[in-house]
């Protein structure tokens, strides 16, 4: 079954190297089965989509304003990113929330922003390494999917991909186990269950996200519930991506 595969890029890369990064990767990657994206840095969006044009490599930005338009300076909204060719946005990544201090409540103005022009959202959750070793991870989830899909239709679930990245998992080598894994799919499929239907939680895309890399992915995909991963670290080495990619 055809699994997605998205490589967050975060703060890297230059126009150059995103260049040489694209030739290397895109090769790699053309007999692919599944659904591969790349979340480059905005000022490579453009130059991404045009690489991409001869590809089936969808192209996503790594976040996006919680307004419209208007005086927000250094702000980039979903209207600008659909207009460089973005088809997909990550939204609610830990790392907004710890450096930027962004709460549930500006992300979800960020979904309802995403989705009113037509971008896909890719909405990450994840637990702290407290709250999972004091055993709140399931509270922690639980009111993290409530707040961030406030307000959705049902019917606009089918836009938003759930990333499940515990957040001591990211960067740091720290694993969970497939058991940990499954069991956090479980818990936030139900809450969508929950906050709208058992058929929109049985539809909806979950990926594992946390120090993913060629060792690992295999496993991470085999868990029951995951539909693909959200590769941050090792989606930066082109080779190491494409056998991800390739798996
Ligand atoms: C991420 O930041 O979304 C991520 C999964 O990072 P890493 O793969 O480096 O842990």
């Amino acid at each position: 079954m055809k699994k997605l595969i998205y490589g967050n890029l975060k703060m890297n890369f230059n126009l150059k190297d995103m260049e040489n990064y694209c030739e290397l990767f895109l090769k790699k990657v053309e007999q692919s089965k599944n659904e591969i994206a790349i979340f480059p840095s905005f000022t490579n969006l453009m130059f991404t989509k045009q690489k991409l044009t001869a590809s089936k490599v969808l192209l996503g930005a790594q976040n996006l304003s919680s307004e419209v338009s208007g005086a927000y300076t250094g702000e980039i909204s979903a209207d600008m990113l659909k207009s460089v060719g973005a088809e997909l946005v990550i939204v609610g990544h830990s790392e907004r929330r710890k450096l930027f201090l962004e709460k549930n409540e500006t992300i979800n103005k960020k979904i309802k922003q995403a989705l009113s022009q037509g971008l896909k959202v890719v909405l990450c959750v994840g637990e702290t390494k407290y709250e999972r070793q004091n055993r709140k991870y399931k509270m922690a989830l639980e009111k993290i999917i409530s707040e961030t899909l406030k307000g959705l239709y049902e019917n606009e679930l089918k836009n938003i991909i759930i990333a499940y990245e515990p957040i001591w998992a990211i960067g740091t080598g720290v694993l969970p186990t497939v058991k940990e894994i499954e069991e956090a799919a479980n818990i936030i499929r139900n809450q969508v269950s929950v906050e709208f239907t058992s058929q929109a939680a049985k539809n909806l895309k979950l990926l594992y996200g946390g120090s993913v890399n060629t060792q690992n992915c295999k496993q991470f995909l085999g868990a029951n519930g995951i539909n693909g991963l959200l590769v941050g670290g090792a989606s930066l080495k082109a080779d190491e991506f494409a056998k991800i990619c390739n798996s």
